[in-house]
């Protein structure tokens, strides 16, 4: 395996080889770990063992694959408790001295017990979409009722002023 100073420094081939956050899932071409800056209980990531950039750059083998993760991921966090998960993250010694506040965020949400109600499957894929390293990551993040005030529309609202598709 060829490895450019990119892939040497990436954060993601790091963690996809084991050296940072516990994996919560893996299989021949993916591994998954819950993210530590959770937006909602279960918040979960997908990373490419290889240093893939874009979802477009996957192999045939890799999209199987994907798809076997995303299932995977999802029975994963329909089995965790977060009550246990969370504390257990704030007191993970690789993780002292980073700031905690999205755990201590979700500690308090109402419900933070609850299985997820929905889930939005996402990838930033590209600067101009919000990715900020380039080593593909889709989010699989866990919605729950109540979670924002009108959840209509989803992932249309990453662009607000043409989000609302329900004409007067
Ligand atoms: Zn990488």
């Amino acid at each position: 395996m060829t490895s450019s100073t990119s892939q040497q420094t990436c954060y993601f081939c790091k963690v996809s080889s084991g050296q940072a956050d516990p994996f919560i899932f893996q299989n021949r071409s993916f591994v998954a770990i819950f993210d530590t800056n959770p937006v909602n209980p279960g918040h979960a990531l997908i990373i490419p063992k290889r240093h893939v950039v874009s979802i477009f750059d996957l192999s045939g083998q890799e999209r199987d694959d994907y798809f076997d993760a995303l299932y995977g991921v999802k029975d994963v966090i329909e089995s965790t408790s977060f009550a246990d998960l969370y504390p257990r993250m704030m007191t993970r010694e690789d993780l002292s001295g980073r700031p905690m506040d999205h755990v201590e965020a979700v500690l308090e949400l109402p419900f933070l017990t609850s299985k997820p109600d929905a889930y939005t499957v996402s990838n930033n894929d590209g600067r101009a979409a919000g990715r900020s390293i380039d080593h593909l990551l889709v989010i699989v993040l866990p919605r729950y009722s109540g979670d924002v005030a009108d959840p209509r529309g989803g992932i249309r609202n990453v662009i607000p002023d043409r989000a609302n598709y329900h004409r007067r």
